[in-house]
């Protein structure tokens, strides 16, 4: 399985970071590896002093597909859970400096903890889903899927006209504003509504 992951997806983050509004999705990916489940904690690793939580609604694929027109794209995810695109700023900052890639900064290990998953069914507007994570009892970002630049479907439509999408696949969906860093010894808490979904600590 791989995780394919959207940058700059809220235009309040975008803009937080100083990035530009994108006028077409921002990917790129993470390994297998970079999977934590079950609220494992995560190991906060040496290499960054700068590690940012990005809380993001996460869509699982549920069949084999490329070429996918837009109009199709829902019936390609069955199920919504929260995940975290924990982001080595201090790495990510410099390499986009030097236009180089941000694998090192997204793709290493743990950097995505997952959620168990919820079917799609359950919810009765996909475009109205509230999330939110907490860290230590307060809650840092928020958000709501009527707030996506590129909806769900667009953003399967896109990337499979370059990378075919198979039954197992993640994707990261972009994250609302608030982003900031943790620290060894936090506790984060994802919901998706009042739905806790996510419940883990940084060692
Ligand atoms: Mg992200």
């Amino acid at each position: 399985m791989k995780i394919i992951a959207i940058g700059r997806n809220y235009a309040e983050h975008a803009k937080e970071l100083n990035n530009p509004i994108p006028t077409v999705p921002v990917i790129f990916m993470k390994p297998d590896t970079a999977l934590l489940k079950d609220n494992k904690p995560f190991y906060h690793p040496e290499f960054s002093q700068d590690i940012h939580h990005e809380i993001e609604l996460v869509l699982k694929v549920c069949k084999e597909g490329k070429h996918i027109s837009e109009k199709f794209a829902a019936n390609y995810y069955d199920e919504i859970g929260l995940g975290v695109d924990f982001t080595a700023r201090d790495i990510q900052s410099r390499h986009k400096e030097k236009g180089l890639p941000w694998e090192l900064a997204k793709a290493f290990d743990g950097s995505a903890p997952i959620s168990s998953f919820m079917p799609k069914s359950d919810f009765k507007d996909l475009y109205n889903i509230d999330f939110h994570l907490d860290i230590n009892g307060e809650t840092k970002q928020s958000g709501n899927t009527n707030m996506l630049l590129f909806s769900f479907e667009s953003i399967i439509a896109f990337v499979s006209q370059y990378i075919t999408i198979k039954k197992g696949d993640l994707i990261f969906t972009g994250t609302p504003a608030g982003v900031g860093k943790v620290n060894v010894g936090d506790h984060l808490e994802g919901y998706i509504g009042d739905n806790k979904l996510l419940d883990f600590f940084v060692k």
